[in-house]
């Protein structure tokens, strides 16, 4: 097993994937679907997020509630496709910031490049959520990691939605110490990169260009 990897395995998210997963689902519901897991995957990613209290007044009494002991988290969307997941997180912690990274595979060198980074100007105070739905190759998620790392943010979790063994593989060589989320880790990339069974091109499915 992957030890850097969690399958978020709950009934809701699987069986809303499965309906992400077939060829007739239109954008409308994919869209709606991909953001509803979202929320579930971000109820996960948190779980272990830090609290402190603070003094506030109920109806009837004072009392020590919980609240975050560190600054709002910022959500990184890869995108276009990380924008799906961000829906269904923002949707959740509309008080997490939130920061942007474009990048672009270079045909002669398969390469990432990266064409936009913007992140939040305090994000060294900050937890980083990084988000992108299908985990490939790796080559973009280990690229993104080690860019959003020059910005020194207080941690990074990764959240997909499908993994492919190989990507989670690149990530666990790159970065071991970055803890992966996904809602399924699928079979095997085709040679196109894609992953198998799947569910096609996120972007296309969300926005309908294709
Ligand atoms: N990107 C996608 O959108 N789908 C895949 O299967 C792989 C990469």
């Amino acid at each position: 097993m992957l030890s850097n990897l969690t399958v978020v395995d709950h009934p809701l998210v699987q069986t809303k994937l499965t309906i992400m997963r077939q060829k007739d689902t239109k954008p409308p519901e994919f869209r709606r679907l991909l953001r509803e897991i979202s929320m579930l995957l971000a109820y996960e990613v948190t779980r272990d997020t830090k609290l402190t209290t603070a003094r506030i007044e109920t109806p009837l009494t004072a009392m020590d509630a919980p609240v975050l002991a560190d600054k709002d988290p910022c959500i990184i969307s890869i995108l276009r496709a990380g924008n799906g997941i961000l829906d269904g997180m923002l949707d959740l912690m509309p008080t997490a910031r939130v920061g942007h990274i474009g990048l672009y595979r270079d045909p002669a060198t398969l390469t990432a490049v990266e064409y936009y980074f913007k992140v939040p100007q305090d994000i060294s105070e900050r937890h980083v959520i990084i988000v992108d739905p299908m985990l490939a190759t790796g080559n973009s998620s280990v690229a993104a990691v080690g860019r959003i790392l020059e910005v020194n943010p207080l941690s990074i979790k990764y959240v997909c939605l499908v993994a492919a063994p190989e990507g989670v593989k690149a990530m666990l060589e790159h970065y071991p110490a970055v803890p992966v989320f996904a809602a399924a880790l699928d079979s095997h990339l085709n040679d196109h990169s894609y992953i198998v069974p799947g569910l096609g091109d996120a972007g296309d499915r969300l926005y309908g260009t294709k």
